[in-house]
This record gives structure tokens, C-alpha cells and sequence, in this order.
């Protein structure tokens, strides 16, 4: 094959999606190693004076390109998986990972960017430039380049044993899931239950050769139990098994994740003393927004405080409704999802099949456009580009008559295609040192919304539900973080180098506008009539959207707090163990304690299999500050009778999308709002204002 012909390795604009085949996958990535890895070498020879230009410069230019090309190669295998294009991907994954481990332990490399910070050009360079470098320092300090020859294999050792331990752990809990299974000869016993569940159900039996209906420990499968079976023992023995699952309560013994969690984190504790610092918990936080474990500590103990009015009224209605109307003289855990359905059908009945014929595609992609143009003073028009999928469709974002940033929208669920919604970015923002242009950013915006039904040869436009509405919205703000950047250094602009615990603000702000009934009536039309959303549904949603968030904030404070004391003042094999700690959160926090079987912690893996480990308490940070920077907002509204101030947007745009990673989060949260971050609005929104 040609390498000159390879269209992954057309990097003069946008992807060739159309002519990018899976036999270009492993020439275009070995060629891109290669590249780099030379690259690498020729920064190794010792120089005189390291420079931006003469170091920073070329090895992003390279890295770029590997990125950019795995990015399509990524996203290809997320939105149009085959079999070949999947063993092309498995197969050169581990070259990508094998390079970037390489890059991270590059002593050299560390050495350059730490003549360069003191360096004599440092102080003369751009705020972004400087943010680079401290970033990039950061992280190989973190990696452990800094440690003595002696601490290195053991720090290398760690790394290995954690990262077997928290395979070990998903494993765990996958395998205990899917051993479990309940079978349900009588179609009596399901009283309650949705058909659709029971459909599964008893497909799933028949699946397994069996009679009867089959329910596991999958979520579709046994949170319909919870939420619906009117038969109480049934909702008990599901809920016994799933609370139980991987601990030393149910499944088999070595499935049991009760060791593995201590063994993490000891081995979390060791890696944190080794470099240098007291805990765990500190470590995670040095590259995060909030500063320090006691910070963090505080802020979700005033949130428990001021939830938990709330969250005791939520529980007293409850317990009430449960006796009066289901005959619960005693709610207990395997009762809550179940009352709390039939309380909410009761107070607020509406369905979402009903909001849906309000939302049809059309009119909601609309909706959305003019919210984004009227804040940003921005206009969004359909673009051309090789695309993936004939549903794709591709636009361009112009401000003064600039092209600023393209974007890729694919809306629907297909086969092949993973689910869930989610932004990717196909390139960054950058000035290009050769021709002084600038790189514009592109993004792909992914959804797996139901797509148009065709009735009788007619296509009918798609209709969303509100949740998916919302969804469309968060996932724009990260387009928009991505896409209005006005940074020049690929490096920290867009989301690039922005804080874990802030990086959800601006997509967690755009939601708020789906609650915003002048944004709504421009982005609502039946389906059948064309009528806008009545009012009388809106004012029903508003009241649903606040049921029992007393009780819910309650529940995240407290994995929060569970996350953070474990990584903190928890001595791994000490004489306190996990539970206690467990316990002493919930005895803090929690209105009601669940059953003491419960062993929810088993099945941890934000923080035990994934990257939340001390951490968990960034979505309700973030909540904080995207609450509070909507805030601003509201304030103008109420001044001028409009939510959308341009102003505003302008201010929004300038201090916060703008900006990027260049500068702390705090530092451009404290510029758009003049002062720092409070809870009030974030209290106000889930209707808990004092
Ligand atoms: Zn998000």
C-alpha cells in the first residue's frame, strides 16, 4: 500500500471519512510511531538553549497528528463498529498506549520542560505557554519521575498491582452479575410489572431452554422489580442479592471484592507517600480545582446540612404515603423505589410519551441554534464534510463572518454504534507557526436518540423526549468549551488541561435553558397540531423535576464523603475498616440507614475501577459552579425579561468558553461572576432554597 495515499494520514483538513478503510489503520499508526519516535530522539541530543520552538513546538506537532488519527480511528470504532475495523483497533490500541507510557517516562523530556520553565524565555511567554509547561511538569512529577532509583521499581510495581487490582474488581462485580439468576415460574408473582420488562424476562428464560421468566442483575432487568413489583418478598430478594453482590454476603467467595478494596487502597496510600505526599486524597486533588481534602470535606458537609431538612421531609411524605395508600406500616430499603413510582404518578401525572409529541426534531435542533446564536452572537449554518453515516449532518459556526469551529452531529441510535451521548473533539484550536493561521476546531457531537419513524413510505420527523433534550444541550456545552476557544496553544485550549471537577460546568449550565419556559416555547411544536408546550404541562414538569431531591443529594454526599475519608484519614488495614468508615458517613449523613447487609461499596467502581477515586465529589462541585454561573443569567433576565442576555453571553463567552485550560477554573469563574462560587443556586434550582 501506498503510505503517501493513506487518507489517515491526510491531515490537510478535515477526516476522509469516506475513504478511510480498516487496512489503513496499521500502516497509518506504525508510520505515525515512527515519526514521533523519531521526533523523540532528535529532542533527546543534548542543545544548547531549549526553547518552545526548538522542543514544545516540534513534539506537538507530531503528538498532534498520532492524536488526531487514532481520534477517527476511536471514534469510527464508538459510532460504526465491524469486526474488521474492531481487530483493527484492538490491534494497535496497545502501540498507542505502549507510546504515550514511554512519552510519560521520558526523563529527558521531563528535564527539557524544566530547563525550559526556568529558562530565560519563561517569563516572557504567554499565560498558556506557562500553563503547558506546568501541566506537563505536573504530570511527570505525578508519574513518578521525580522519585530515586531506589523507590522507582516499587512505584513502577504499584502501578502494575493496582492496575491488576481494579481489573480484578470490575471483573468481580461482571461475574457476580451474571451468574445471578431468579427465576419466576408464575406470571401472578410479576403483578405490577411492566409488560416490556416481563417480555425480557421471559425471553431470557427461553433463552436458558427454561419456562418462566428470567431476571438478573443487569440494571434493565431487576430495577423494573424495584420500581414496580407489587410483590414486596420479590422486591426483597432482588434487592438482597444485588446489595450483597461481589462481597463476602453473595456470589461466589472469589468474587468477593472485600480484600481488593483494602488491598487498592494500600497500595493508593504507599504511591501517595512515596511522592511525597500525606494521602491519597492529595494527590488526586493536585490537579483538580478544589484545593485540598478538608476543602472538599466542608463543602459536601454544609451540602449535607442544608439537604438534609429536605431529605428528612421527603422520607416523612414517603412513609406516610407508603401506609396510608400501600399498606407499608414500615418502609424498608427494598420499598423505597417502589412507593417512591406510585407517590410520583400519583402527584405529578404526566407521561413522557405525552412531552415527546412537543419536541420533534426539527423545531428542537432549532431551539438549540437560537439559544446558542442569541447568547454568543454567534451563526451556525449546514457545512459540508465526508461523513461516517449517511445520518450525519455537519455545520459551521461563523462570528463576524469568521468560520470559527465545525461540528458533526449523529443523532440516532443504529447497530454497531455505542450508547449513551457523548462529545469528542477531531481537532484543537492552535496557531499554526508556519503559515501564522489558525487551526479552527472541529467536534463530533454523538447522541443514540430514536430515529424518524417512517409511516406509510412517509418519514416522520424524530421526537424527543425532555431527558434527551437536556442530554443535546449538555453534550453542546461541551462542544461549545471545545469549539468557541479563543486560546492559541493546542495544549490547554477548548477542554484541553481544564480541571476534572470543572470541566462539566459549561455542559451542566447549557441544561438549565431546558428548563426555561421562553426558551421552550420557541423549541416546542405537536407533532400533530404544531401547538407550542401549554403552560399547564410545563408548570407539571417543573414540579417533577425537584421530587425527593433532598433525599438524592443525600445519597450523593454521601458516596462523596465515603470516597473522600477513604482516600484521606482511612488507614488501609488499620483498626478502623471500610465498613465503619461506611457507617460513620451514613450515621452523619444519611436519614435512612439501608439494611446492614448492604454492601453497596462492593460495587464501587467510579472510585475502585474507574477514575473517581477521590473524586466523586466533582459532579456536585461542578454543580456548584455551572448552578451559580447560571445564576448570572437569571439575574439578567429578571432585569431585562430575558433569559438569553447577550451580555451575559458575551461575558460567559470571554471569561469561561473562551478561555479554556489556560488559566485555573477558579480564576475564570471568578471573572465572569465577579466574586467566588456559592451554593445558593445550585439549593435554589433542586428546590431547596432556605
Ligand atoms: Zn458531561
Amino acid at each position: 500500500m501506498n503510505i503517501a495515499l493513506n487518507p489517515l494520514l491526510d491531515f490537510s483538513d478535515l477526516p476522509q471519512f469516506a475513504a478511510i478503510k480498516p487496512d489503513h489503520i496499521g500502516p497509518a499508526i506504525d508510520s505515525l510511531l515512527d515519526q514521533s519516535r523519531n521526533v523523540v530522539k532528535e529532542l533527546e541530543e543534548p542543545i544548547a538553549q531549549v526553547t518552545w520552538e526548538n522542543f514544545v513546538e516540534p513534539l506537538e506537532n507530531v503528538t498532534e497528528k498520532l492524536s488526531r488519527a487514532w481520534g477517527i480511528v476511536g471514534h469510527l470504532n464508538a459510532v460504526v463498529d465491524t469486526p474488521e475495523l474492531r481487530a483493527a483497533y484492538n490491534e494497535n490500541q496497545p502501540k498507542i498506549t505502549e507510546f504515550w507510557t514511554e512519552l510519560a517516562q521520558n526523563l529527558t523530556l521531563f528535564t527539557s520542560y524544566k530547563a525550559l520553565q526556568l529558562g530565560p524565555d519563561y517569563a516572557g511567554y504567554s499565560a498558556a505557554r506557562k500553563k503547558i509547561i506546568e501541566n506537563a511538569v505536573r504530570d511527570f512529577r505525578l508519574g513518578g519521575a521525580e522519585l530515586s532509583e531506589e523507590d522507582k521499581p516499587r512505584f513502577a510495581e504499584i502501578q502494575e498491582k493496582h492496575a491488576a487490582l481494579t481489573t480484578k474488581f470490575s471483573e468481580n462485580i461482571l461475574d457476580a452479575t451474571n451468574d445471578y439468576a431468579l427465576f419466576v415460574e408464575d406470571e401472578a408473582e410479576l403483578a405490577g410489572l411492566p409488560d416490556d420488562a416481563k417480555q425480557a424476562a421471559r425471553a431470557a428464560a427461553e433463552k436458558d431452554g427454561k419456562t418462566g421468566y428470567k431476571f438478573t442483575l443487569h440494571f434493565p432487568s431487576y430495577f423494573p422489580i424495584l420500581q414496580y413489583a407489587d410483590k414486596r418478598s420479590l422486591r426483597e430478594t432482588i434487592y438482597r442479592a444485588n446489595a450483597t453482590k461481589a462481597s463476602e454476603l453473595g456470589g461466589k467467595p472469589e468474587w468477593d471484592n472485600t480484600q481488593n478494596i483494602v488491598d487498592i487502597l494500600k497500595l493508593r496510600d504507599e504511591e501517595a507517600k512515596l511522592l511525597g505526599y500525606k494521602n491519597y486524597a492529595e494527590v488526586s486533588l493536585v490537579s483538580k480545582m478544589a484545593q485540598t481534602p478538608d476543602q472538599v470535606i466542608d463543602f459536601l458537609q454544609d451540602l449535607a446540612q442544608r439537604a438534609r431538612p429536605f431529605a428528612e421531609k421527603d422520607l416523612a411524605e414517603l412513609r406516610s404515603f407508603a401506609q396510608k395508600e400501600l399498606g407499608i406500616e414500615k418502609l424498608e430499603a427494598w420499598d423505597v423505589t417502589y412507593a417512591s413510582e406510585k407517590l410520583r404518578e400519583q402527584r405529578y401525572a404526566f407521561s413522557e410519551q405525552e412531552v415527546k409529541q412537543y419536541f420533534p426534531e426539527p423545531k428542537v435542533i432549532a431551539g438549540l441554534f437560537r439559544t446558542i446564536e442569541t447568547l454568543f452572537s454567534v451563526t451556525i449554518k449546514p457545512d459540508t464534510a465526508p461523513v461516517w453515516h449517511p445520518d450525519v449532518k455537519f455545520f459551521r459556526i461563523e462570528k463576524d463572518g469568521a468560520l470559527i469551529g465545525q461540528f458533526y452531529i449523529d443523532l440516532y441510535a443504529r447497530q454497531g454504534k455505542r450508547g449513551g451521548a457523548w462529545m469528542d473533539d477531531a481537532r484543537g484550536r492552535r496557531r499554526l507557526e508556519s503559515t501564522n493561521g489558525i487551526q479552527t476546531p472541529v467536534a463530533y457531537l454523538t447522541c443514540n436518540f430514536t430515529e424518524p419513524a417512517v409511516i406509510d413510505g412517509k418519514t416522520k420527523p424524530a421526537l424527543f423526549t425532555h431527558d434527551e433534550v437536556i442530554t443535546l444541550f449538555h453534550e453542546f456545552g461541551h462542544g461549545l468549551h471545545h469549539m468557541l476557544t479563543r486560546v492559541d496553544e493546542l495544549g490547554v485550549s477548548g477542554i484541553s488541561g481544564v480541571e476534572w471537577d470543572a470541566v462539566e460546568l459549561p455542559s451542566q449550565f447549557m441544561e438549565n435553558f431546558c428548563w426555561e419556559w421562553d426558551v421552550l416555547q420557541h423549541m416546542t411544536a405537536h407533532a400533530d397540531t404544531g401547538a407550542a408546550l401549554p403552560r399547564a404541562l410545563f408548570d407539571k414538569m417543573i414540579a417533577a423535576k425537584n421530587f425527593q431531591s433532598g433525599l438524592q443529594t443525600l445519597r450523593q454526599v454521601e458516596f462523596s464523603l465515603f470516597d473522600m475519608h477513604l482516600h484521606y484519614d482511612y488507614q488501609p488495614g488499620g483498626k478502623q475498616s471500610v465498613q465503619d468508615v461506611l457507617n460513620a458517613v451514613r450515621a452523619q449523613v444519611s436519614v435512612m440507614t439501608p439494611p446492614e447487609f448492604n454492601r453497596f461499596q462492593h460495587s464501587f467502581a467510579h472510585i475502585f475501577a474507574g477514575g473517581y477515586a477521590a473524586g466523586y465529589y466533582s459532579y456536585k462541585w461542578a454543580e456548584v459552579l455551572s448552578a451559580d454561573a447560571y445564576g448570572a443569567f437569571e439575574e439578567a433576565g429578571k432585569a431585562s425579561g430575558n433569559v438569553l442576555s447577550g451580555d451575559t453571553g458575551a461575558r460567559f463567552l470571554r471569561e469561561i468558553l473562551a478561555m479554556g485550560g489556560s488559566r485555573p477554573a477558579i480564576d475564570s469563574f471568578k471573572a465572569f461572576r465577579g466574586r467566588e462560587p456559592t451554593i445558593d443556586a445550585l439549593l435554589r434550582h433542586s428546590g431547596m432554597a432556605a
